[in-house]
């Protein structure tokens, strides 16, 4: 029975893996997980499917209430920086899904990726329900239950390490062969030889992604993004990118006329286009890297900036931010950001601030108000819509 369901794990993870671009909704509502009673811990994600099941393996062993929330199938960080997953999600979850008569207490474990979009105070307003910021990976969780709700510094932080690189570089690869796969779908119908071309071509795109997302913190500190008035495009970055890429299309080229293929000037062309394609997605969606800034958008260069008059130091901030960038100062019980250059713009700690003591300003002193980021969120191309 385990080794069934350990294959099935596998196949639900690659097959969702490879097209986790697109939105795979589960059933939203109640899940029981364990023999959970009434003084059971509460614990919210969201409706995407492979989500779902990485976190009912992670709690494996714990007694707890599950509620899935609609998120449209998407991700939770994706989902919640985008309004997807936002009040009337868990609102509508807590309502419909019969949790009020399972437990006795009013307390609910939300995931800490999900703050950009769900404001804690709204729900405690609108349901009396508490919201508990969880760690940022499911792995965490049991961890955080037994350290009675406390996160430490690490269960707060995004990391992106290799293993989610390689993932995202899978993600875009499957997507991206799919497509080229299309176009040839003429040209191997007119000569069926050409079907090992076109499968050829969809590893090298699977190399050209790969390679890029995986050796991305080699290069991050060339490309770092400083706050100057007058920057709104990275040129640095765009010659690092553009340097790697031109190895690889350089390599495919050489191939080609080695191997003497007389299909080669068309996979000479395809494979431009894919260097190109790749080139844009490195560069500009860059929800797939959250370490990684886009500078096409000004709307990626605003920064926090914190009100010191406001701030009454409840700490709230501290504890939503997923890269660290914030501080809390004991002595003035004020909150600072030593650490503002690695701020990602999600917009967490401005969407929970009870008091209102941060706002998003860019280099152009344009500010985005915290009432226009809870109620405008990210689109696909990193502006709020
Ligand atoms: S900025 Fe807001 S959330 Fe952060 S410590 Fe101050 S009052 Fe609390
Ligand atoms: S400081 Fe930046 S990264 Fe941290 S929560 Fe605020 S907007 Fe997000």
């Amino acid at each position: 029975m385990r080794v069934t369901y350990f294959f099935y794990y596998v196949f639900i993870n690659v097959v969702e893996t490879l097209i986790r671009l697109f939105p795979v909704p589960a059933k939203t509502g109640y899940r029981k997980i364990g023999s959970p009673n009434e003084d059971s811990p509460v614990l919210l994600t969201c409706n995407f499917h492979l989500t779902i099941h990485r976190l009912k393996r992670a709690i494996r062993g714990i007694n707890c209430h599950l509620l899935i929330a609609n998120s449209k199938g998407i991700n939770v960080w994706c989902a919640a920086t985008g309004g997807l997953l936002n009040n009337h999600s868990v609102i509508s979850v807590i309502k419909t899904s019969g949790i009020e008569e399972k437990v006795n207490h009013r307390k609910i474990m939300l995931p800490q990726l999900a703050a950009p979009g769900i404001e804690a105070k709204e729900i405690q307003k609108k349901t009396s329900w508490k919201v508990i910021w969880g760690p940022i990976y499911a792995k965490s969780i049991p961890s955080f239950i037994k350290n009675n709700f406390v996160k430490s510094e690490i269960m707060r932080q995004v990391k992106f390490p290799i293993i989610e690189r390689i993932e995202m570089a899978i993600m875009w690869w499957f997507f991206l062969s799919v497509i080229q796969f299309i176009f040839w779908i003429p040209f191997i119908i007119w000569k069926p030889f050409l079907l090992e071309e076109a499968l050829s071509l969809c590893v090298q795109i699977f190399g050209i992604s790969v390679i890029s997302f995986i050796l991305f913190p080699l290069f991050e500190p060339l490309l770092k993004v400083k706050y100057k008035a007058d920057v709104n495009f990275n040129f640095k970055r765009l010659i690092v990118i553009f340097i790697m890429m031109l190895i690889a299309a350089t390599g495919v080229v050489i191939y080609t006329f080695v191997i003497k293929d007389y299909a080669k000037w068309m996979l000479i062309r395809w494979s431009i286009i894919s260097f190109i394609m790749v080139i844009i997605i490195n560069m500009d969606l860059t929800g797939t890297t959250p370490v990684l800034k886009s500078d096409l958008h000004e709307e990626r260069l605003y920064h926090v900036v914190i009100d010191k008059e406001k701030c009454r130091g409840t700490g709230i901030c501290v504890e939503v931010c997923p890269r660290n960038c914030l501080e809390m100062d004991t002595k003035t019980n004020k909150v600072s950001d030593p650490r503002a250059k690695d701020c990602v713009q999600c917009g967490a700690c401005i969407v929970q601030c009870p008091f209102d003591a941060l706002f998003f300003r860019n280099n152009q002193d344009e500010i985005i108000s915290p009432e226009n980021v809870r109620k405008y969120k990210l689109n696909l191309m990193g502006k709020r819509d």
